[in-house]
């Protein structure tokens, strides 16, 4: 086997909940077990929901619990810069690939036009069945197409999933997982705003940073037949998948909250955290 990589892969939106702590010491374990690498990877290229102190407070939360990294923003390393946002010229030639492929295309759709669509019908999602009825560069003429870019329309970029096909992949924990694409979106992959969104970015640094493990928290294993989709576009091979139950609330149902710490009694959040 090739050496192991893994890496943990927080947005800086807040403090560390407990459960990403638990994510991380998975991912330091398999590491350590193997000799391998662990790497700290920060995800922010959400600019919304970006929190100031956030990405200081993982690192110290991380070195609290004796997670050592091994690479990262703070250590350095081969593979960086390590955080997304500096990686953005990195992002736009790959989404470039996908364009010329055919295996991404640019929507030039109003927020309002979407939303109307979404009113009239509560199911209604961008995919293989609706996306000709759209304004999209599949739908327009060329013409058209290059009078939007000539007035400096925003557009974003979607992933063209195929209509009629079958994702497979083992999951290390569930086991094999088949979804039908005809159930999936054409998601956003680059936004107007000209940075990638989660998936965009997260499979593209998984890849260029040589990830061998992807041990991450179950609410990600509904975007993993996306992910798998965008390694087959690529023409990469995909790393293997491990998707970890969630630290849930005493009864048994939700996610353990910031809110159930203080009810119970116990720590969500490693270090303390001022909001
Ligand atoms: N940035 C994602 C998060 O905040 C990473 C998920 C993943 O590990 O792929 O959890």
């Amino acid at each position: 086997m090739s050496k192991i990589r893994v890496r943990f892969a927080p947005s800086p939106t807040g403090p560390l909940h407990i459960g990403g702590v638990r994510t991380a010491l998975y991912n330091y374990l398999l590491a350590k077990k193997h000799g391998g690498t662990f790497i700290l990877r920060i995800e922010d290229t959400d600019q919304a929901r970006y929190v100031e102190g956030a990405e200081e407070y993982i690192q110290n939360a991380l070195e609290w619990a004796g997670l050592t990294v091994d690479e990262g923003v703070r250590e350095g390393g081969d593979f960086g810069p390590y955080r997304q946002s500096e990686r953005g010229e990195i992002y736009q030639k790959y989404v470039n690939t996908l364009i010329e492929k055919r295996w991404a295309y640019k929507a030039f759709d109003t927020a309002k036009e979407l939303s109307e669509k979404r009113d009239e019908n509560p199911n209604w999602q961008y995919d293989a069945s609706t996306r000709m009825d759209m304004k999209n560069s599949l739908s327009l003429s060329d013409a058209e197409i290059q009078r939007l870019e000539e007035k400096d329309t925003p557009f974003v970029v979607r992933f063209m999933m195929p209509g009629n096909e079958k994702v497979e992949f083992t999951d290390q924990i569930r086991g094999k997982v088949t979804v039908e694409t005809a159930v999936l979106d054409d998601k956003v992959l680059f936004k107007a705003d000209g940075m990638p969104t989660y998936h965009m970015a997260n499979v593209i640094d998984d890849h260029l940073m040589e990830i061998t493990h992807v041990i991450r928290g179950e609410e990600w294993l509904p975007s993993t037949p996306l992910h798998v989709m965008l390694y087959k576009a690529f023409e990469w091979q995909a790393p293997e998948f491990a998707h970890l139950p969630l630290i849930l609330k005493p009864e048994g149902k939700g996610k353990l909250s910031k809110r159930d710490g203080a009810k119970f009694g116990f720590p969500v959040f490693p270090l303390s955290w001022e909001d």
